[in-house]
């Protein structure tokens, strides 16, 4: 196997180089951490059901006009995607009262929220990704009014996509994150949605029973996380047919 020089880790993401300029390949880890890394662990078969789960947002995002960094996915652990830009936010979504919200705010978790509410973190792990306002983003030059408008216009539309296409197969989509990055094609910039989409970023909750079944399992020592993330995955009729106890998944061949 050709050897890819590896550009980045992060915390459940190594970036390689792509096979081509522009691009990057994308691996999905096992690690899970929570609380600004105070916890650590490992959720067995993690990688190859939210390389497929993000793959499947971010296809029918893109089949709706939502310009994402995706590519296509390569074997069960790794995406190839184009290269961006990352605007350092974290850019947090909420429907119903959850985490950070219903304890800042003393809102009972589960609480309806009257309407969506956009968040902005900074990323900068050091820093424990403080929230910041809008005033902050343009005076740091984080991003521009422009960029900010774009970002909100494509973040409802996925919010509103994915709540829909979640509530057909029974899940309630809580709240998650998205990042977005600067894509520069022919003297041209677009803002276009980046990172993943999967249970280490949104909270999903059965619409029934209200169970969860992301990453509040590993969070809040619930159990059966894998099995929440795997849940997931087999509503939405992409649970990986070799089963995601086939852990290592072929390996890239450039
Ligand atoms: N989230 C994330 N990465 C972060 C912080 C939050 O993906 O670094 C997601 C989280 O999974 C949830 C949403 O953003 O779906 C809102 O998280 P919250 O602010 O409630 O923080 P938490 O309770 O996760 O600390």
């Amino acid at each position: 196997m050709a050897r890819r020089r590896q550009l980045y880790e992060g915390k459940a993401k190594i970036l390689f180089e792509g096979p081509e300029p522009g691009t990057l390949v994308q691996y999905f880890k096992d690690d899970a951490t929570a609380f600004n890394s105070q916890k650590k662990g490992t959720i067995t078969g993690k990688g190859v059901l939210n390389n497929r789960i993000s793959e499947y947002f971010m296809l029918r995002l893109g089949e709706i006009g939502v310009p994402t960094h995706f590519i296509r996915r390569l074997n069960m652990r790794e995406q190839l995607i184009r290269e961006v830009e990352i605007i350092p936010l974290e850019v947090v979504v909420r429907n119903v009262a959850a985490g950070s919200l219903a304890t800042r705010l003393g809102i009972q978790e589960g609480t309806r929220l009257p309407r969506s509410i956009i968040e902005y973190y900074y990323k900068n792990d050091a820093l424990q990704d403080p929230m910041v306002s809008e005033e902050h983003i343009t005076a740091f030059g984080w991003a521009g009014t422009a960029d900010i408008d774009d970002i909100v216009q494509l973040t409802l539309r996925v919010n509103d996509f994915l709540t829909g296409l979640l509530l057909g197969v029974g899940i309630t989509l809580v709240d998650f994150k998205l990042e977005f990055g600067r894509l520069y094609e022919n003297d041209e910039m677009r803002i276009v949605l980046a990172d993943e989409i999967s249970p280490d970023n949104c909270r999903l909750w059965d619409s029934k029973t209200g169970e969860k079944m992301d990453k509040d399992r590993f969070r809040r020592d619930l159990g059966r996380v894998e099995e929440g993330y795997q849940e997931v995955a087999r509503r939405l009729g992409i649970l990986p047919e070799a089963g995601v106890r086939d852990l290592k998944g072929p390996e890239t061949v450039q």
